[in-house]
């Protein structure tokens, strides 16, 4: 019979208990006790309700009180010197310092840093290495949650972030390479491997996702070396491969000495062949059929021929069934939906309907009858027709596109005189991204709404209040294309999805971003189209408040599917242009509201990017090509915007390039404009606004930074390509500090523009 396991939980609890616990820890209201006793109530529950919903064997070290990667790190020691004072007196406090900084007592310990892992929206602490850091086992994290998975009587495995996986994750702060490090850092994964196999451990899994990458010749030696060394080194290893094919890695994956690989089967069911080819005699097959990444069921008819393929070639024995990766990446219980429509509901599969879906699978390959297979069967046929899945107007104007629709009439240098002339800016027009302080009052009326306690007519009143005292106040400061403020708005995808057909929203479905950091991404379930505009009345509202030019303010259609959970029914694409003609509704509507700009934000087009590069350009078309028809409608003298917050732009300057907004604003002032280097090397044509100051940081800051800053722009742009505005959206800032740093802000514009 083939085992049921799975790959890792979700840490945070289903009703947040983890992030409640951790934030009432680090107020101080409560003690490193009580945060431990939470920690091990939520790990036993969890282990108890993946072997209730059928998983033979539950992973263990999955858990982690911030982050996996920042738990090896501090498992093998990789302290960086600025936190072992502290460590040394208190381990918990440098661990949160790591991950989150730490000011007090005189002490200020700059954090590590965070990115994304992989392509998910989870974010990890990155380790900081140099060539003298010494690798030893340090702690007993993996042994301590395996004895407490054996005293509740589970089966369990310990989970491990891989060697090579680990170094690559990391950086180094003085430049040196981190793979020099693994000769260092075997001999410690060695000792915690025999001391998870004295600890009676059978299997350990060893996570190395870096091999669904593009591997340099350096890394894939890396991995050689590794394993060779790890082969005797206790416990048999299960080899973990996810988010992606192992396509040119694939012979190398099956040459490393080890006794069981896990391949990702949803994102890459095409390998399984390939795979079978080429697994080693005896070696055990982890075949990740259900989707650890997103909330659908999955379809018994694709995955079970899949499964009985590759029980015919290795045996039920060598077969386990599991989801593709750790299920950290969905939401813990559908049960907990209970608003949902049953008939859309039983589309859906959160962690625990996952795992119940790899029992049914295996037992249904052991011969059993599983009833459930043929409801679920019945249910994704409903959902193939269902009218709200599959609209045949959406389908035909989404089928009815031709190339027109994604340009605009003229180039940029036409539109540019045209724009000009209509909106008479002054050289270096000073702007805002969006957003204005989102105050305790705002976000009280918003729950006093959502509760039911304030009228939906009371709530506009307060929202038309705080735009009129946005204009107000910009008009104060001077500046010369306001903002409405979106006040109106609690997120900025939620606030669009509430309102487009095909979007649908969980009452707990949440999932770990970072740290005690959750979200709850939409769910695009259906063909997605506007039922009505969305954000004309306060655009209009605001405009008809002051002469000045109103800029209106949409989120672009690659971020609203960045960061949603997106069918799994239709390709990427197709449901980015179906968001896309939504969107470019929106803008004509706008533009015919006598709206002169609109800005249409994309920052997660970057993170959209595929795993591999030659799957860049492909992703990169269509993304690009979903922004131009959301923007493509518009006449000459419209001018669009877009914002895209913080990236690395090099790799992707042909493809901003390409979106052919008439002008841009990006996050610079940390880089201190060093990303300008992008635009300037590609002699990009349009419009500028490099930020000037930090939005996340409290701090104000001097006119002659700004100032500064402005003068490094001018170096590698042009006067006339030039805009002045903040790094981001100000609504997490308050009022006070936003009006000291924008008086600045113009300030310096002013005395900038005086020189040019
Ligand atoms: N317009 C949004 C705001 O100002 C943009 C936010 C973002 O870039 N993430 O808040
Ligand atoms: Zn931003």
């Amino acid at each position: 019979m083939s085992l049921v396991t799975l790959s890792g939980f979700p840490r945070i609890g289903r009703r947040r208990e983890l992030k409640k616990a951790l934030e009432a820890f680090w107020r101080g209201e409560t003690d490193a006790a009580a945060l431990a006793a939470t920690a091990a109530a939520l790990r036993l529950r969890h282990w108890r309700l993946a072997r209730a919903a059928g998983a033979d064997v539950v992973p263990v070290n999955d858990f982690s009180l911030y982050d996996h990667v920042l738990d090896t790190a501090v498992l093998f020691d990789a302290v960086p010197e600025r936190f072992r004072a502290l460590q040394a007196q208190d381990p918990l406090a440098a661990y949160f310092a790591m991950a989150r900084g730490h000011k007090r007592d005189g002490l200020d310990l700059r954090a590590l840093e965070m990115t994304k892992w992989f392509d998910t929206n989870y974010h990890y602490i990155v380790p900081e290495l140099d060539a003298h850091t010494r690798f030893r086992l340090a702690g007993d994290k993996p042994l301590a949650e395996l004895r407490e998975a054996r005293a509740a009587g589970l089966a369990a495995r310990p989970v491990l972030l891989g060697p090579v996986s680990f170094l690559l994750l990391a950086k180094t702060t003085d430049g040196s390479e981190a793979l020099d490090l693994l000769d260092g850092l075997l001999p410690a994964y060695r000792d915690l491997l025999a001391a998870l196999h004295r600890e009676g451990a059978e299997w350990v899994q060893l996570d190395e996702p870096c091999l669904v990458l593009d591997l340099s010749p350096a890394a894939r030696a890396a991995c050689l070396r590794a394993y060779a060394a790890l082969a005797d080194a206790g416990p048999k290893r299960l080899l973990a491969s996810y988010f992606g094919a192992l396509g040119d890695n694939l012979g190398l994956a099956a040459e490393l000495p080890v006794d069981g690989l896990h391949v990702d089967l949803v994102r890459a069911p095409d390998q399984l062949d390939a795979v079978l080819d080429t697994l080693p005699a005896g070696r055990v097959l982890s075949a990740g059929v259900v989707d650890g990444r997103n909330v659908w069921a999955s379809d018994p008819d694709a995955v079970l021929p899949r499964l009985e393929r590759a029980r015919e070639r290795i045996g039920a024995g060598r077969l386990w069934i599991a989801p593709s990766c750790s299920l950290l990446h969905v939401p813990i219980d559908l049960d907990e939906e209970t608003r949902l429509d049953p008939e859309v509901r039983a589309w859906l599969a959160f962690a625990r309907q996952k795992i119940a879906e790899c029992r049914d699978y295996a037992d249904a390959l052991a011969g059993a009858a599983v009833p459930a297979l043929d409801a679920r069967r019945r249910a994704l046929a409903r959902r193939r027709v269902a009218p709200q899945v599959r609209r045949a107007d959406v389908r035909a104007r989404v089928a009815a596109l031709t190339p027109e629709a994604s340009s605009r009439a003229s180039g940029h240098a036409q539109r540019r005189r045209v724009q000009d002339a209509r909106l008479a800016l002054p050289p270096l027009p000073t702007t805002t991204i969006g957003s204005f302080p989102q105050t305790d009052a705002l976000r009280r009326a918003r729950a006093d709404n959502r509760a039911g306690r304030l009228p939906d007519a009371g709530y506009r009143r307060v929202l038309e209040a705080e735009v009129e005292r946005v204009v107000r106040a910009q008009e104060a400061l001077g500046l010369d294309v306001l903002v409405h403020g979106e006040p109106e708005r609690n997120d900025m995808v939620e606030y669009f999805g509430e309102q487009l057909d095909g979007y649908l929203f969980t009452k707990q479905g949440w999932v770990q971003s970072y740290g005690s950091r959750c979200v709850k991404p939409p769910v695009i379930v259906g063909d997605v189209a506007r039922p009505a505009p969305m954000t004309v009345a306060w655009s209009t509202l605001a405009q008809s408040l002051t002469p000045k030019p109103m800029k209106g303010m949409l989120t672009g259609p690659v971020t609203m599917l960045q960061w949603s959970f997106v069918r799994d029914d239709l390709p990427r694409a197709e449901v980015c242009r179906q968001i896309a003609l939504a969107l470019r509704d929106e803008v004509l509507d706008l533009e015919a509201a006598g709206i002169g700009i609109v800005q249409i934000d994309e920052p997660a087009l970057r993170e959209g990017l595929p795993l591999r590069r030659a799957d860049w350009p492909a992703y990169l078309a269509w993304a690009v090509e979903a922004f131009r028809i959301s923007a493509g409608g518009v006449a000459d003298e419209t001018q669009i915007h877009t914002h895209m917050c913080y990236a690395e732009f090099n790799d992707i300057i042909e493809a901003v390039a390409a979106l052919d907004a008439d002008v841009i604003s990006i996050e610079t002032s940390r880089s201190r404009m060093e990303l300008l280097g992008a635009f300037a090397d590609f002699r990009y044509p349009n419009a500028i606004g490099p930020g000037v100051y930090d939005i996340h940081s409290p701090r104000v800051p001097e006119q002659a930074e700004i100032e500064a800053l402005l003068a490094r722009a001018l170096e590698v742009l042009a006067p006339d390509q030039l805009w002045v505005n903040p790094d981001c959206g100000l609504k997490t800032r308050g009022w006070a500090e936003v009006e000291g740093a924008l008086r600045r802000m113009v300030a310096a514009a002013h005395a900038v523009r005086a020189r040019l």
